[in-house]
């Protein structure tokens, strides 16, 4: 990764995307707000990041060795808390951009964690269950010196759920010679997980979508929504908007989209899902026989809706597509679906867009829920986690909406202004010793 250093202002840039867009969107609210410029500085970086290697023995007798990352943005708050994803386009430049996002998704989540980040460059797809279970084991034994309850919490991310957390902490624990269950999260209900993770993510997404039309005066069951991706975020995004009378026109997979302007029954998506999943790989293939029309994939963001929740990949607004985006509000699901250049033009034609770190930011608050119950040894019913996760995300929301409003910046502006003064203002107190 070429770490580069922009002439005349001395800032950070990347030649990784991802990472070169936080640090810019970093770097604008630091400016906006006339942040001290050695805070800018230091939290410019992350504070620690390992690379490891993971050699697996494949199945036909042969070694592969995968790279791995983990990196800890910043600790200021607590211990750095987020994801590990297995995708090809994963590398440690990504891995620290995403683990800044964390840094500010926790701060403005008002929970107390910092931002951390991980992930294998591998096609899990392509991997068989043992591969895919040794290389797991391999990378949470290298990262093992770094995990810890009070030091980082990882949790699973694109491609990863709660299976390969189980291994990652049967591994450590095994190292250690003791039990665990607080150094990670979104492990399975059945071992030391919580009720309401798994539709946690999706549940934060939609309550900000709700929030909206109550802060914008719209009738929900007057509202038309689309949604791409129907994985964990998109598939609960949509039930839970259904259930609130929402109508959902389309959603999407890598099979492609499922139109129906009269509106798709997301229960009976959810019900063909489960049927037969090996079959169709987990997908929505074949979904149009169930009353709705098939589109191509990416078509879904053209469709007439009020609403698009990209919930699925980052990029997909970009400087092409922006322009044929028919909703004027947008949920960012996923993290970073909305390049700078796409936000600028949908800003300029009055698109409202909640930023991923708020609207996304259900599955680590769902996660600290669960952290504090394995730290405290005893569970909480699945009404008490969905009510205070649902409490603390209207809370964020409105903080949000109401900044935004006073000073007339985006959602996102006013999102980072309130996400980096937390933190600032614990790394000023904390002072610079280590
Ligand atoms: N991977 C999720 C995210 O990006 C959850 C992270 C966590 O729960 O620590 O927010």
């Amino acid at each position: 990764m070429a770490d580069l250093i922009e002439e005349g202002t001395g800032r950070r840039r990347s030649d990784n995307e991802l990472l070169d867009t936080a640090l810019r969107d970093f770097y604008s609210a630091a400016d906006y707000m006339h942040l001290d410029e050695k805070l800018v500085s230091i939290l410019s970086f992350a504070e620690r990041r390992i690379d490891v290697s993971v050699p697996v023995e494949m199945d036909d007798g042969s070694v592969q060795v995968f790279k791995g990352y983990r990196v800890q943005h910043s600790t200021a708050l607590g211990p750095s808390k987020g994801g590990i994803r297995y995708a090809m386009d994963v590398t440690g430049a990504e891995c620290e951009g995403l683990a800044m996002l964390m840094t500010w998704k926790c701060s403005l989540g008002g929970i107390p964690y910092g931002g951390g980040k991980g992930g294998i460059k591998c096609d899990s797809t392509k991997l068989s269950k043992k591969e895919r279970e040794r290389m797991t084991r391999t990378y949470g034994a290298r990262i093992a010196p770094i995990v810890g309850r009070w030091s980082d919490v990882p949790a699973p991310d694109m491609y990863t759920g709660g299976q390969e957390m189980v291994w990652i902490m049967d591994t450590i624990c095994k190292m250690l010679g003791h039990f665990e269950p607080a150094i990670l999260t979104g492990k399975p209900i059945g071992y030391w997980g919580a009720i309401g993770r798994t539709e946690a993510t999706g549940r934060g997404a939609a309550t900000c979508g709700l929030e909206l039309m109550k802060a914008r005066g719209l009738d929900p069951s007057k509202i038309t929504a689309t949604v791409q991706g129907f994985g964990n975020v998109g598939s609960y995004t949509a039930q839970i908007l259904q259930q609130a009378g929402v109508k959902i026109v389309a959603i999407s997979d890598t099979t492609g989209t499922y139109y129906n302007p009269n509106g798709i029954n997301i229960d009976k998506a959810f019900e063909y899902m489960n049927t037969n999943p090996a079959q169709r790989g987990g997908k929505l293939r074949g979904f149009e026989k169930e009353n709705c029309e098939k589109i191509p994939g990416d078509e879904i963001i053209g469709l007439d809706a009020d609403f698009f929740f990209p919930c699925a990949l980052q990029g997909v607004l970009n400087k092409d597509s922006a322009p044929k985006l028919k909703a004027k509000y947008v949920v960012e699901g996923a993290n970073s679906p909305t390049t700078p250049e796409a936000e600028e033009y949908l800003t300029d034609n009055g698109v409202i867009l909640v930023p991923d770190f708020l609207a996304n930011s259900g599955g680590v608050i769902g996660s600290y829920f669960e952290w504090a119950q394995n730290l405290q040894g005893w569970s909480w019913t699945e009404e008490e986690y969905n009510t205070r996760l649902v409490d603390l995300i209207k809370n964020n929301f409105c903080k949000v909406w109401n900044y935004a409003e006073e000073n007339k910046v985006t959602m996102r502006r006013s999102a980072y202004v309130n996400a980096i003064k937390r933190v600032a203002d614990v790394v000023d107190m904390r002072g610079l010793y280590l």
